[in-house]
């Protein structure tokens, strides 16, 4: 089945009660049984509960993958995920990472005996230096957030292989539509469903998507012991949401590239970080694991002066200054403030984040109207 056709139809099956062709939303804590521990499948809601399994099977679908597991937000699913370490255990992790997942790794889980060594991904080297024969987890990012550089996953997958380690990647910014990492060795996919999946801002969830049995088994345990499940409702807004997945990341990747271009060519603007120019450092990588670009990017101003930033960011009519991404809705932020602030200074200035970065979720509007915006802004 091909990808369009699949985020219609995979995991959904007309309701069995009464044939209704939308999955109900179950909004049952509990179940009934016939006798003592015979039940249809379902017993109790933490543990399964029927829109979420019908949005679990249709993302294991879109990833190519065997099993999903949804969580009641993108860092619970990271936090399951790391559940499955013990102390003593490492992991290997890309520099260029969401803020929260950088916090919840150095904040959190080092605090529990694990430890994380951070290296530019961009150089499979400091990968390799980095492994050693207490890792078990190889953790990566690509497209990398804010700087939307580009890591290669069969290289890493290769890497994890030999070692003998997962291979973990956060596919949040490309989506599903974009980029299936298990296509490329990836043991565990993960998302931050609040993003492109859900794509209409309204809901906060997160997921994980393996094809092992036994991962899936273990994660499975970690789910309902620890318990982070989403509510039906929510997995319902996210059912709906699929549907229209290619759609929108077909505009999203249309609406980006005019916009990449143009600022590009704008003489307000420094530099423009987008996988889709040909100039892009990692484009060779981006061209062969991605099918599009997607409507993310990130640009400085000539000047990098902060007040020239801070007055931009506060002008733009269209663009909404909030966190997020992946929504219909066009987004700008500022990842030093704001999604990033977490990351200590010296960190940032080290993966070549400036004070001024200013990163843009292009969303699906007309394209002439976000030009307009930003147009003025920058004026
Ligand atoms: C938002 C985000 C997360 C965290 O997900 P939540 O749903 O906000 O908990 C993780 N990784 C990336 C790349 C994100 O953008």
């Amino acid at each position: 089945m091909k990808f369009g056709t699949k985020a219609i139809h995979a995991g959904v099956e007309p309701d069995p009660a009464t044939g209704a062709i939308m999955t109900p939303i179950y909004q049952s804590s509990t179940y009934v049984q016939s006798a003592p521990g015979e039940h249809k499948g379902y017993a109790y809601s933490r543990t399964h509960n029927p829109t979420r399994t019908a949005l679990q099977n249709a993302l294991a679908a879109l990833e190519n993958g065997k099993h999903g597991l949804c969580f009641s937000s993108g860092m619970a699913s990271i936090d399951a995920m790391i559940k499955m370490l013990r102390p003593g255990d490492e992991v290997v992790s890309t520099n260029d990472l969401y803020g929260g997942t950088y916090r919840i790794f150095t904040a959190v889980f080092a605090g529990l005996g694990i430890t994380f060594r951070f290296v530019d991904m961009g150089d499979l080297k400091n990968v390799e230096e980095a492994i050693t024969p207490k890792t078990k987890l190889i953790w990566a990012e690509t497209p990398t957030n804010p700087m939307l550089k580009i890591i290669d996953i069969a290289a890493l997958a290769a890497l994890s292989k030999k070692h003998k380690c997962l291979l973990g990647v956060d596919n949040t910014f490309a989506s599903p539509y974009l980029q299936n990492p298990m296509d490329h060795g990836a043991d565990i996919v993960m998302h931050s469903v609040t993003k492109y999946l859900g794509g209409h801002s309204d809901v906060v969830m997160g997921a994980l998507i393996v094809k092992d049995d036994a991962l899936h088994e273990r994660l499975a345990f970690i789910q309902n012991s620890c318990g982070a499940v989403p509510g039906p409702q929510d997995c319902f807004l996210v059912l709906r949401g699929l549907k229209t997945l290619h759609l929108r990341m077909q505009r999203h990747s249309e609406n980006g590239k005019v916009i990449a271009n143009w600022l590009a060519q704008h003489p307000k603007v420094d530099k423009v970080y987008w996988p889709g120019f040909a100039t892009h450092p990692n484009h060779a990588i981006a061209a062969r694991q991605m099918r599009d670009f997607g409507g993310m990017m990130s640009f400085s101003l000539k000047g990098d002066d902060m007040a020239d930033a801070t007055r931009f960011l506060s002008s733009t009519k269209l663009f909404a200054l909030a966190e997020s991404l992946g929504g219909v809705e066009s987004l700008l932020g500022h990842p030093a403030s704001m999604t990033h602030a977490s990351i200590p200074r010296e960190e940032r200035l080290k993966n070549g984040m400036a004070d001024t970065l200013i990163r843009l979720s292009v969303g699906l509007e007309d394209i002439e109207d976000l030009i307009a915006d930003l147009e003025q802004a920058l004026r």
